[in-house]
């Protein structure tokens, strides 16, 4: 048989018998799952306030990076009535340095809903979860799964590549989401053998963490796959093209300036609007971020203070990547006189405590760059 013939064919039989995959699945979870802060030991039922916390967390951030926010919000705030109660600066400042910070103002709004019209009590249902500030379809999902073992599969970066080889998904994405979210819900596992209860969340993590330690985007570990068996691609040897994805689009840079302002051991600082990119959060001023900006004219955006005599261009400049467009700021420095007036709108700040500001990772670099740290 040509051996083209011979793959095509072992592609077309693994696909026909995929009736063990959630057993196999679960039964490798169950030996092998990653011991995350917010997972509680087998057997023991989800705290639906830790599986939400971490699930707004891990959108757009990895695993190692959210584990000790994890840690430091539930100390601060045991559940979600605690966090109800909290100030959205306070949310904002113990999320600094998290990045997509719509994602903090949401969580705060979420946890004042929950607390004012459910009683503190999360809605166990896809819907009532998604009615609630900053929960989509996939956060609502993982959260139905995994806290109230609802009967549907999440479906996130991890879980497309491995179902997208398992089924050798043609298709790229984004389109191809529906496609995969329908094969991805094949791999729920049944009910828990003794009690009853649904092992869906149990299914859904399994995935996420066959994604996230073994079915990796590059030399996925296939020969410690539960499931390499029945894998269409891996029968093909074509893993790595696997999941499809249409271009991309790359968002155009844009250009700035910033101003990094000193009086003695104080920084000049503001609050950005609340809307909008970065809202509510802490930052040095700066001129408009365009995609045509000009050092000069981006230098006579800045702030009107008396006593400065002459601002000083440092070396380089600071880039940043936002999900959209990446930025490039040239940063000048200048230092005034003690008792100078911050300008309208804006604040002087010991540099010591700049760490208790809700800072962007973008406005960091920028201080450092321009301190000199
Ligand atoms: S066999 Fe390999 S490619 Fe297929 S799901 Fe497992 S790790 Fe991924």
């Amino acid at each position: 048989m040509p051996s083209s013939l011979a793959t095509k064919n072992r592609a077309q039989s693994v696909t026909e018998d995929g009736a063990a995959r959630p057993t196999l699945l679960l039964a490798w979870y169950d030996r092998h799952r990653r011991r995350l802060p917010w997972r509680l030991p087998p057997g023991e039922a989800a705290d639906p306030y830790r599986v939400w916390l971490s699930e707004i967390m891990l959108q757009q951030t990895g695993v190692k990076t959210v584990g000790p926010y994890f840690e430091k919000f539930l100390a601060r705030w045991r559940d979600v009535e605690a966090l109800g109660r909290a100030s959205l600066d306070d949310v904002l400042r113990m999320w600094a340095g998290l990045g997509y910070y719509s994602r903090a103002r949401n969580l705060h709004a979420c946890a004042v809903v929950v607390r004012r019209d459910h009683g503190g009590v999360f809605p166990d249902t896809e819907e009532g979860l998604r009615s609630l500030p900053g929960i989509g379809p996939y956060t609502a999902a993982a959260i139905a799964a995994i806290a109230f073992g609802c009967r549907t599969m999440p479906v996130d970066g991890n879980i497309e590549r491995v179902v997208s080889r398992l089924f050798a998904v043609e298709q790229p994405l984004p389109q191809a989401k529906p496609l995969i979210q329908k094969l991805a819900a094949t791999l729920l596992g049944d009910t828990r053998a003794g009690d009853g209860k649904s092992r869906a969340g149990d299914s859904a993590q399994a995935l996420m963490d066959l994604g996230a330690s073994i079915c990796t985007p590059k030399k996925p570990a296939c020969a410690l796959c539960p499931l390499n068996d029945d894998c269409v691609a891996r029968a093909r040897g074509d893993q790595e093209i696997f999941p499809r994805k249409a271009p991309k689009k790359t968002g155009t840079l844009r250009r700035g300036a910033a101003f990094v302002i000193t009086r003695g051991d104080e920084l000049l600082v503001r609050t950005r609007p609340e809307k909008g990119l970065l809202g509510g959060m802490t930052e040095v001023p700066t001129s408009d971020w365009l995609t045509a900006q000009d050092d000069k004219a981006a230098l006579k955006q800045a702030p009107a203070l008396k006593g400065v005599a002459r601002w000083h261009r440092q070396a380089g400049v600071v880039t940043h990547v936002f999900t959209h467009f990446p930025l490039e700021l040239v940063v000048h420095t200048a230092s005034v006189p003690a008792r100078a007036r911050a300008p309208e709108g804006m604040r002087w700040v010991p540099i010591a405590t700049l760490r208790d500001e809700a800072l962007p990772n973008v406005m960091r670099k920028v201080i450092a760059h321009g301190l000199g740290l």
